[in-house]
C-alpha cells in the first residue's frame, strides 16, 4: 500500500473525496431504510422495509427478526393467527430463539462472529432447516431494560461481521428500529381502536361510512349495482329489561357474528349504532333482498339463553336498498347516504308491518338516479 503523504495532492484529494463518498452513500442508504421504518403505516410496510429493503441496500444474505409476542404493545401484533396472516419467513416468535439470542447478547451488547459459531438452539430457532449465514450479528432491541425484540443480519462473507468490528452505527440503526416498531404497533392499536367495535367485533360505523362512499364510488365508475341492508333487533329494549344489560351485550355480539356469517367475505358489515347493523353488498336489490330473508332466518334460528338456560327468541326488522347509478364520483357521497336512509326507512316500514320482516320500498323519491 502506498504512503498517502508521499502520493500526489491530487490522488490524495481523489482518495478523501472517494471516503467521503462512500461513507455518504452508506449513511443515506442507512437514512433511507430508516425512513422507510419511522414512515411505515402498518405492520406488513415495515416488515417489508427489515426483509426486502434492507438485505438489498446492504447486499445481505438474509435478515431474520425475533419478536417478544409478550411484549405489551405486540401483543395483538404477534397472535398466532394475525402471524399466519403475515406469512413472513423471516419473523420468529419461538421462545428458545429469544432465550438462545439473551444468552449471546447477555449484557444488552450486540453479538457478532461465523455462523457456524452459533449454537443448534439459535441455528434453529432464527434459519429453520437453512444453514445459518457464513457471518451474522446479533443485535438486541432494546429501550431502556427492556427488551423486545432481536435483529439477526447476515452475510454471505465469513469476515463481515466479525468480533472486534466497531458496530456503532449498527447499534443505532437498531435504536432506530425499536422505536419504528413501537410507533407501527401504536399506529396498528390506534387503527384497530379507531375502527371497530369492541363488543361485537365488528367494524364500527365510521369505517362504514368510509366503505360507503368507496363503493359508490367503484359502483358510478363501472356501472355495477351496489345495495346495502339496514338491520334493526327487534324489542331488544325488552331483552335488556327482562334479562338485563349483559345478556343484552351477549345478544349484540351473537348477532353481529351471524350477520357477518351471511355475506360475503368481501362484503362490509358493520354495527352502525345501539342494536343496529348496516350490511353493504355487491349485487342488486335481488340479491340484497337474498342476503336479507338468509339474515332473518339465520337470526330467527340462533339459539341464545339467559341464565338459566332458558332460550332467548331473537328476530330483526330489514330494510333493503339498491341502487345502479350513473353520475360523477363527487355526487357518490351524497348517493350513498340517500341509499342508507332509504335503507332505514324501509326498515321502519318492516317494523310498522309487524317486525321480523324485510322491507324495500317501491318507488324511490330519487328514481331519476336510477336506471
Ligand atoms: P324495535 O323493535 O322498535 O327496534 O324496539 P327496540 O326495543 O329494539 O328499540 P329501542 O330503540 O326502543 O331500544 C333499543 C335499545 O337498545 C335501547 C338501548 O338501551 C339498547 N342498547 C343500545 N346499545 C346497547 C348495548 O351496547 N348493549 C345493550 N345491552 N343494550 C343496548
Ligand atoms: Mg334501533
Ligand atoms: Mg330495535
Amino acid at each position: 500500500m502506498t504512503n498517502l503523504a508521499q502520493t500526489p495532492l491530487s490522488d490524495r484529494l481523489r482518495s478523501l473525496v472517494d471516503t467521503v463518498q462512500h461513507n455518504e452513500r452508506t449513511l443515506r442508504r442507512f437514512q433511507n431504510v430508516e425512513l422507510r421504518l419511522i414512515g411505515a403505516q402498518d405492520f406488513p410496510s415495515f416488515l417489508d422495509t427489515l426483509f426486502s429493503h434492507l438485505p438489498q441496500e446492504f447486499a445481505l444474505a438474509g435478515v431474520t427478526l425475533w419478536l417478544d409476542d409478550r411484549a405489551p404493545m405486540l401483543l395483538e401484533l404477534l397472535e398466532p393467527k394475525a402471524l399466519d396472516a403475515l406469512g413472513r419467513s423471516g419473523l420468529k416468535t419461538s421462545r428458545e430463539g429469544g432465550l438462545a439470542a439473551q444468552g449471546l447478547c447477555g449484557d444488552g451488547r450486540p453479538w457478532l462472529g461465523r455462523g457456524v459459531e452459533l449454537d443448534e438452539a439459535l441455528t434453529r430457532a432464527f434459519f429453520g432447516n437453512a444453514d445459518a449465514p457464513a457471518s451474522a450479528i446479533l443485535l438486541p432491541l432494546a429501550a431502556g431494560n427492556t427488551v423486545s425484540g432481536y435483529l439477526c443480519l447476515g452475510s454471505d462473507d465469513p469476515s463481515r461481521f466479525a468480533e472486534g468490528m466497531g458496530t456503532d452505527i449498527l447499534e443505532r440503526f437498531a435504536s432506530i428500529v425499536t422505536a419504528s416498531l413501537d410507533n407501527v404497533a401504536h399506529r396498528e392499536r390506534l387503527k384497530q381502536l379507531g375502527m371497530t367495535d369492541s363488543l361485537t367485533g365488528l367494524a364500527n360505523r365510521r369505517y362504514f361510512d368510509e366503505r360507503l362512499r368507496e363503493e359508490i364510488m367503484r359502483a358510478v365508475r363501472y356501472g355495477v349495482p351496489v345495495s346495502c341492508l339496514f338491520i334493526d333487533i327487534d324489542s331488544f329494549k325488552r331483552i335488556n329489561d327482562t334479562y338485563g344489560h349483559q345478556t343484552g351485550d351477549r345478544a349484540l355480539a351473537i348477532v353481529a357474528a351471524c350477520v357477518r356469517q351471511q355475506v360475503r367475505l368481501g362484503d362490509t358489515v358493520a354495527r352502525y349504532g345501539g342494536e343496529e347493523f348496516a350490511a353493504l353488498l355487491q349485487g342488486d336489490r335481488a340479491d340484497a333482498l337474498t342476503v336479507a330473508e338468509r339474515v332473518r332466518l339465520a337470526v330467527e334460528r340462533l339459539e341464545l339463553q339467559d341464565d338459566h338456560g332458558e332460550r332467548i327468541a331473537l328476530t330483526v326488522s330489514i330494510g333493503v336498498a339498491a341502487r345502479t347509478v350513473s353520475g360523477t364520483p363527487a355526487e357518490a357521497a351524497t348517493l350513498g347516504l340517500a341509499m342508507m336512509e332509504e335503507a332505514d326507512r324501509a326498515m321502519y316500514q318492516a317494523k310498522r308491518n309487524g317486525r321480523n320482516r324485510i322491507e324495500a320500498l317501491v318507488k324511490m323519491p330519487d328514481e331519476s338516479a336510477q336506471r
